[in-house]
């Protein structure tokens, strides 16, 4: 029996004025896949690159990559799931801006009862993003209570979650963000220092606030904008993690630039490789539920949007004007 889904689809890539609403009908799970009923969708800066084709995609596609709501149907071979379980996920293949879909049971998790679907489609894809870049990407001899790190963005999705996360591991998280406004929010949420990168050159102010040393972490998703100086933000042996690329993707560099600035080390990461088996996407969620279980983590959702209103969803995130985590309602 065909299963309504309401779904915002591109069949160009370009502005936000390419997500068009279609009505399309799923069938059922396949081996390994389930269909859910999403009641919540999460808005992420990676759907920005999809639908500009930043990320290239085969089209036409539904873009999306995170959601909560309750399973209908599990395929042959799905263990972790049954139907009427709450769940929430992030993961691929993009096309969660939909009513229902089916998808890869693989990424899906139960959802504590105590978490809202809103919640859980507010914090999956950004809280497992924070959890890997403070717990799994890390300097040489780890991170300890009171090092400093540097962070890009901190009021955004992901800002406010690992400003939160890295107070409770005792990190001093040194925020940037682009008004006063939200730089107050990023330290209400437990960074330590705040600096206004629209308004003052964050270099001199990291440098002055670590006194001369340098962070030994930079995470680093806004990109082309804040590179060189985030590189020279690093002390020795520093890492730079960088993950996004939201001011466009940074210039291309020489390797030897990191032995002058001190044999520095730098990565890019993906949360997709982190979450790749079922045993590693649960423990990271599990370790996420815990964090916001015990409300040291709070999720916030500044910003809700009709499904249908994705387009405007959009031009809010790419205009600046977003705090926190920002759901689609189908
Ligand atoms: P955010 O809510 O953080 O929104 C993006 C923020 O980036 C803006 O609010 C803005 O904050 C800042 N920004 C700086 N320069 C620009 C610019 N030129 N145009 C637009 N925004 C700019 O988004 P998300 O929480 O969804 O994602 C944060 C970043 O992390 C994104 O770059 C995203 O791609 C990346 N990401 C990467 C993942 C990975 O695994 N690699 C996973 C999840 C997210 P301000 O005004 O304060 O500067």
């Amino acid at each position: 029996m065909p299963h309504p889904s309401r779904t915002i689809r591109i069949e160009t890539t370009g502005g936000p004025e390419t997500l068009k609403p279609v009505d399309l009908e799923v069938g059922e799970p396949g081996p390994g896949e389930i269909r859910i009923r999403h009641h919540a969708v999460g808005l992420n800066y990676i759907d920005v690159y999809h639908r500009t084709g930043l990320y290239p995609l085969p089209l036409p596609v539904a873009i999306g990559l995170e959601g909560a709501g309750v399973v209908e149907a599990v395929g042959e071979g799905v263990t972790h799931l049954k139907a009427g379980d709450r769940a929430a996920y992030a993961g691929g293949p993009p096309g969660s801006y939909c009513e229902r879909r089916i998808m890869p049971a693989l990424p899906v998790s139960r959802l504590p009862e105590e978490i809202s679907f809103e919640t859980g489609a507010a914090m999956m894809l950004k809280g497992l993003t924070a959890q890997y870049l403070l717990k799994r990407t890390l300097p040489q001899g780890g991170l300890q209570a009171g090092d400093f790190v540097l962070f890009h963005a901190a009021a955004g999705g992901v800002g406010l979650i690992a400003c939160q996360w890295a107070r409770l591991l005792g990190l001093q998280l040194i925020g940037t963000a682009g008004s006063d406004e939200k730089c107050a929010l990023a330290k209400e949420h437990g960074a330590s220092f705040v600096i206004n990168y629209t308004q003052e050159d964050f270099l001199p102010r990291v440098r002055e606030i670590t006194g001369g040393k340098g962070v030994k972490v930079v995470y680093d998703s806004v990109g082309r904008d804040t590179w060189d100086r985030s590189l020279d933000c690093l002390r020795p042996f520093g890492l730079m993690a960088s993950f996004g690329n939201s001011s466009g993707p940074p210039a291309p560099f020489a390797p030897v630039v990191l032995a002058q600035k001190g044999s520095l080390y730098v990565t890019r990461q993906v949360l997709f490789t982190h979450i790749a088996t079922r045993a590693t996407a649960q423990e990271m969620a599990d370790d996420l539920f815990s964090v916001v279980r015990s409300g040291a983590v709070k999720i916030r959702i500044d910003q809700r949007f009709p499904l249908a209103e994705a387009p405007e969803a959009h031009r809010a995130l790419e205009a600046r004007r977003t705090t926190g985590s920002t759901i689609l309602l189908p």
